[in-house]
C-alpha cells in the first residue's frame, strides 16, 4: 500500500456521547475517569471487578451458570454502567434488536486498557491515503483492463465464458440464486450537511451512544485529513450522521448478521461454493462476514491462483 500511496497520520480515537456527557473509546483510563472520577489502575480495576460480581450473582440467583445473551455478557465482561451508558443503546440500534435478543458471542471479549490511551487500534501502523482512497485504488489497478458500472449477472454467461478463473465478490446467495433463502443484512443511511462553521465536534467520530437518538455516530469529515490549526483552513465542514436499519433490496448491505439462521443460510451456500472449479468467493460479501480493509488486503494476498 505504502508503494502507491502516502499515508497520513489519522489515529481512530472516537468519543462517546450519553446524554451530552463526553467519554472516551476505547474503554481506557480516560473513560473510567470521566465514568467514576477513579485515577488509579487499580481503582478502576476494583470498580469493574465489583460491577461484574454483582452481574455475576444476579445470574447465579436465577440459576443461570452461563451469560445467555448479549445483555448478560456484557454485564459480566464489564458491568451495568458501562454496558448502559456506552453498550446498550448503540448496539440495540446497530442492530435494530435489544441486547436481551442478541447471541452472547457477538462480544466475546470486550477490549479494556488500564492505561490512558485513547487510540482505538493497537496496529504499529495507522492512517489514510492522502489523496483519498481513490489514489489508492486507481494506483492497484494502472495497467489492468477494468469495467465499472457492469453487474455480472446481467451478463452472466459471458464473463463466465472469458474467464479462466473469477474471483466473485457479490452476494453468495445472488450467486446461487438464493435457492435456499436470502441472507440478512444490517445497512446504513448516511445523511451529510454542509455547516457553516469549520468544526463542528472537534473529532472525525462521535458515537451517540444513548437508544433516543436515531443515529449511531456522526462522522466528521475533514478530521480525518487535516490536523492541528489546518482544521480552521477553510470556513465550513461535511459531516454524515449514520442511521442503521435493515437491508432491503436495492439498498447495499454493509454487516452480515452473524446470528444462527444467518450462519446456516451461509453454511449451505459455502458448502456449494466449495464444489466450484475456477470461482473464488472473495470479501464481505462473497464470504458473509465482516471484514475491516487490512484483513481482506490479506486475505487477497493469501490467495493462490
Ligand atoms: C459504514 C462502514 C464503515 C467502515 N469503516 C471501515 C474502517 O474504518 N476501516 C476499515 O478498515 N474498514 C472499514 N469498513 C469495511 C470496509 O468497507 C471493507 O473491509 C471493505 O470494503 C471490504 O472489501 P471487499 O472487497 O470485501 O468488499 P467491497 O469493498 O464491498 O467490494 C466488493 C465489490 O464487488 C462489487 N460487486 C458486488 N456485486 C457485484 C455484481 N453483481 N457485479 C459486479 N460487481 C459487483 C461491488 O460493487 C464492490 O466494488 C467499513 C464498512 C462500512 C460499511
Amino acid at each position: 500500500m505504502n508503494s502507491i500511496v502516502e499515508f497520513n497520520r489519522y489515529t481512530n480515537s472516537p468519543v462517546a456521547n450519553y446524554k451530552g456527557r463526553l467519554y472516551n473509546l476505547p474503554f481506557n483510563m480516560n473513560t473510567f475517569h470521566q465514568m467514576w472520577g477513579v485515577i488509579t489502575p487499580e481503582e478502576a480495576m476494583d470498580k469493574i471487578a465489583e460491577q461484574r460480581e454483582i452481574a455475576l450473582q444476579t445470574m447465579r440467583s436465577k440459576g443461570i451458570d452461563k451469560p445467555r445473551n448479549l445483555e448478560e455478557q456484557a454485564l459480566t465482561l464489564i458491568g451495568r454502567d458501562i454496558y448502559e451508558k456506552l453498550i446498550k443503546g448503540y448496539t440495540e440500534k446497530q442492530w435494530g434488536r435489544p441486547c436481551s435478543q442478541l447471541p452472547a458471542f457477538i462480544i466475546n471479549r470486550l477490549p479494556v486498557r488500564f492505561i490512558f490511551d485513547n487510540n482505538y487500534f493497537n496496529d504499529k501502523y495507522q492512517g489514510v491515503p492522502v489523496g483519498g482512497y481513490n489514489k489508492l485504488i486507481e494506483g492497484l489497478l494502472k495497467g489492468v483492463e477494468c469495467k465499472t458500472n457492469t453487474d455480472f449477472f446481467e451478463n452472466r454467461s459471458y464473463w463466465e465464458a472469458i474467464a479462466d478463473e473469477i474471483v466473485f465478490t457479490g452476494k453468495i446467495d445472488e450467486f446461487y440464486n438464493y435457492r435456499y433463502g436470502k441472507l440478512e443484512y444490517r445497512t446504513v443511511r448516511f445523511d451529510t450537511e454542509i455547516l457553516d462553521t469549520p468544526n463542528y465536534q472537534g473529532n472525525a467520530v462521535v458515537n451517540y451512544t444513548e437508544k433516543e437518538i436515531p443515529y449511531t455516530r456522526i462522522i466528521e469529515h475533514k478530521h480525518f485529513e487535516s490536523f492541528g490549526p489546518d482544521v480552521y483552513a477553510g470556513t465550513k465542514t461535511v459531516i454524515s450522521k449514520e442511521y442503521p436499519m435493515e437491508w432491503q433490496d436495492g439498498m447495499e448491505p454493509f454487516y452480515p448478521i452473524n446470528d444462527e439462521k444467518n450462519a446456516a443460510l451461509y453454511e449451505q451456500y459455502k458448502r456449494l461454493a466449495e464444489r466450484e472449479a475456477s470461482v473464488v468467493f472473495g470479501g464481505r460479501l462473497a464470504e458473509y462476514k465482516y471484514y475491516d480493509m487490512h484483513q481482506v488486503i490479506a486475505k487477497a494476498l493469501d490467495l493462490n491462483l
